[in-house]
């Protein structure tokens, strides 16, 4: 089904692979950079592969960084003593939009999912675990409210409760099964706000 040279029909095949491009839009994006300038199609290029090449996780918090330690991590005017988990740097991202959370954060990369067969040693929890033999104030867990995120936040706050470390929750009135990273900031401070202990 060669309609195209090898070539166009190799750049649709590697779009369609990435999520949410159909085959259509695949074809549709092909035929937008073979008509992009040059230069524009190699920085793309660049941008893609400098990415992929130089992120690396946060030694501290596990987010995706281009230095050993993330920006938040390394700013001493952030509350090192508070940390809050989220399940992916999205999520920190849409919290760090609000503006008004001055702790700092653990990204588990993902949440417990028997369904799924994701256990606790699929994320990013043991070293939540290490961090915590630091000096820490409260741990605010702030994953998603999905049947995944509730389970992974009873999870850690068994785990975290014999330690005698603050654990707490965001509130609901984050839509059930809502990703994060969609909700509005106004819901997210609010969410922060109205943290329960566990
Ligand atoms: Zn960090």
């Amino acid at each position: 089904m060669d309609y195209y040279s090898s070539q166009i029909t190799k750049l649709i095949e590697e779009l369609s692979k990435l999520p949410g491009i159909g085959a259509k839009s695949a074809q549709r994006l092909a035929f937008h950079i073979i008509n992009m300038p040059k230069e524009q199609v190699d920085r793309l290029a660049q941008a893609m592969t400098g990415a992929r090449n130089n992120i690396r996780y946060c030694k501290e918090c596990y987010t995706l960084t281009d230095q050993e330690r993330c920006p938040i991590c390394s700013n001493p005017n952030r509350d090192h003593r508070v940390i809050m988990v989220v399940e992916n740097p999205r999520d920190l991202a849409a919290y760090e939009k609000t503006g008004k959370y001055d702790g700092v954060y653990h990204v588990l990369h993902g949440a417990i999912s028997p369904m799924l067969g994701i256990g606790p040693n699929d994320i990013k929890l043991k070293e939540l675990m290490q961090r915590l033999q630091a000096d820490v104030k409260e741990v605010i867990i702030a994953t998603n409210s999905s049947l995944e995120g509730e389970t992974t936040a009873m999870y850690i706050s068994k785990l975290i409760k014999p330690t005698g470390i603050k654990v707490s929750r965001i509130a609901s009135g984050v839509p059930v099964g809502g990703d994060l990273e969609y909700i509005d900031e106004v819901t997210l401070l609010r969410a922060l706000e109205g943290r329960v202990e566990l």
